[in-house]
């Protein structure tokens, strides 16, 4: 069986998954990356009409070489396409076929925001 035809999870699974999410990749999928250069433009010996330039964000890792043509005869820069290196554990596979998800992994934020803001409290109710 290939990895297209693997059944897709369910809007719950995947809400349990974003539970588990590690918190500085919910807010790279949530805000974007933050990016920074880490490679200048640079070009490779063998065909220097291809150039890239890598960014790395800053919050989670993730890594994104961007490609651009050289056009020599009319002093441009073309953007060709970009590249992306996820870390371990980035990448959500099997996700569930709905509309707005991106809608339900930034209720999660909200979550744990509201939790955050609410731990002083949580600990009040403990004591009792
Ligand atoms: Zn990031």
């Amino acid at each position: 069986m290939s990895q297209s035809t693997a059944p897709k999870m369910s809007i719950d699974e995947y809400r349990d998954r974003l539970h588990e999410y590690k918190e500085d990749f919910l807010l790279c999928k949530d805000i974007r990356h933050v990016w920074r250069v880490t490679t200048s433009y640079t070009s490779d010996a063998e065909d220097s009409t291809w150039i890239y330039r890598v960014l790395t964000c800053q919050r989670c890792t993730t890594t994104r070489t961007d490609y651009f043509r050289l056009n020599t005869n009319f002093n441009r820069l073309e953007r060709g396409y970009s590249t992306y290196r996820y870390p371990t554990g980035f990448a959500l596979r099997r996700l569930p076929e709905a509309k707005n998800l991106s809608e339900v992994m930034r209720f999660e934020s909200y979550l744990r925001a509201l939790q955050a803001s609410n731990t002083g409290d949580a600990k009040e109710k403990k004591k009792k």
